[in-house]
């Protein structure tokens, strides 16, 4: 059992021995129904925030959200965390987004205000038993997403739940139920009123998920991916190409990084546009944008390092994104491609051979007597070149390069 684990069950043993009803709620009842480990665990609860407070005490709570009845209860080593929230209806939403105010209420209407059914769920750990307000069972059995309540309605009070539904349908290879999926369709322009950092993160989990190209597909059946991406039209005007791309993606497997997998998917648009636009639209991290346009501008070159000389090859290889960008070529090509199958010889060298020490630095040229100036760098990349090819190999035969450089300028 993960300690998580333990720290709800600790949780809820305790605030029940208080007299209070308390339930594992939401995403972690879902995922042990499914046979999946949780990533993290909610705990329902009748008690009101400062009951829960004064039962944990201040020192093992933090009131996160106390406005929304949530109080985070630390373990006794306080690095593990569980949300611990009272049971609630939601007030309002007038912006779309986060509701006005909150009132405190009872299980059934508490399951009631979650977005899908599979999500409504609640469990008593003591005894098993699930509390089913939604029909959650029903749908996580025939393996369906579908909004609880009216599906427009559900979709207006809170815009994000279309990528929501897009991205657990695809997680969990359901299917869309089809009064959720028309009216995701209907709505789709709105999605564009959520703020940037929550479809950032949505299309984060998305993409970094080995189901990224179902979710692809869907938000394009959905009329999302239009209202996501700046010209999507680039991507899936051809449909053949736009398949194969959706092939590639799924071929990049378990482990992909957002910003490998987030080239794959995006490739046309950000060689057209460049980053900008995603990063005003999903308000990426600069560091991420980088990633982004390097992997875009390099993976592709992988594919000829066979007929080009190492020392064009090398610098991919040894950048810090390189390994994703041999990812994509990867995917892309296949395990047989030339250029592929060179690069993953050369990753599996030693550290010292694949990327050697330089031979000679800046302090060398000026030893020689070069007065620093932008030649250095041109100078110190042309034996660096000559090195990697292996044109010379000791710092004498590097010195020698540099002064015949130095002097034809
Ligand atoms: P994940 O594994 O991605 O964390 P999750 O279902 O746990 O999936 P969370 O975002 O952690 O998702 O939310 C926990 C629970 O809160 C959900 O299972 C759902 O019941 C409820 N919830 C979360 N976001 C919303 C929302 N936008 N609208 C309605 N209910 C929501
Ligand atoms: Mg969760």
């Amino acid at each position: 059992m993960s300690d998580t684990r333990e720290l709800a069950l600790e949780i809820v043993q305790r605030l029940q021995t208080a007299g209070h009803q308390a339930l594992l709620a939401g995403g972690c009842v879902r995922d042990l129904l499914l046979g999946i480990e949780p990533d993290d665990y909610d705990v329902a609860t009748s008690a009101r925030p400062e009951q829960v407070q004064e039962l944990f005490g201040r020192r093992r709570t933090l009131a996160i959200g106390a406005a929304f009845g949530v109080i985070a209860v630390l373990g006794a080593d306080r690095r593990r965390q569980v949300e611990v929230a009272t049971f609630r209806t939601d007030g309002g939403y007038s912006d779309g987004r986060r509701p006005d105010s909150v009132t405190f209420t009872d299980a059934r209407n508490d399951a009631l205000r979650r977005d899908f059914t599979i999500n409504g769920l609640f469990q008593d750990p003591q005894t098993g038993t699930i509390h089913d307000f939604v029909d959650g069972r029903r749908d996580l059995e025939e393996r369906v997403i579908r909004a609880i309540g009216d599906p427009h309605q559900r979709i207006d009070e809170d815009k994000l739940r279309m990528l929501r539904a897009v991205r657990f349908t695809a997680r969990f290879g359901f299917e869309l139920d089809g009064a959720t999926r028309a009216a995701v369709s209907a709505h789709a322009a709105e999605i564009r009123l959520v703020s940037g950092e929550r479809i950032g993160a949505e299309m984060r989990k998305m993409l970094e998920h080995r189901a990224r190209a179902a979710a692809a597909s869907l938000l394009e059946e959905c009329g999302l991916l239009r209202e996501v991406v700046e010209d999507a039209e680039l991507l899936t005007a051809n449909q053949a190409n736009w398949r194969t791309r959706l092939k590639w993606m799924a071929g990049l497997g378990d482990r992909a990084t957002f910003p490998v997998a987030a080239t794959m998917l995006l490739g046309p648009v950000i060689k057209d546009h460049g980053v900008q636009p995603l990063m005003d639209r999903w308000k990426l991290a600069t560091a991420e944008a980088a990633a982004i346009r390097w992997l875009e501008e390099h993976w592709f070159t992988l594919l000829r390092a066979n007929s080009l000389p190492w020392s064009a090859i090398q610098p991919l290889l040894v950048h810090p994104e390189g390994r994703g960008a041999l990812q994509i070529a990867l995917a892309a090509a296949g395990p047989d491609q030339a250029g592929v199958r060179l690069c993953q010889q050369r990753l599996a060298w030693p550290a010292e051979r694949l990327n050697p020490a330089v031979l000679i630095n800046g302090e060398s040229l000026k030893c020689l007597g070069l007065a620093p100036g932008p030649d250095f760098g041109r100078i110190l990349e042309a034996v660096r070149r000559a090195q990697l090819d292996g044109e010379i190999g000791s710092e004498a035969e590097a010195i020698q390069v540099a002064r015949s450089l130095a002097a034809t300028g």
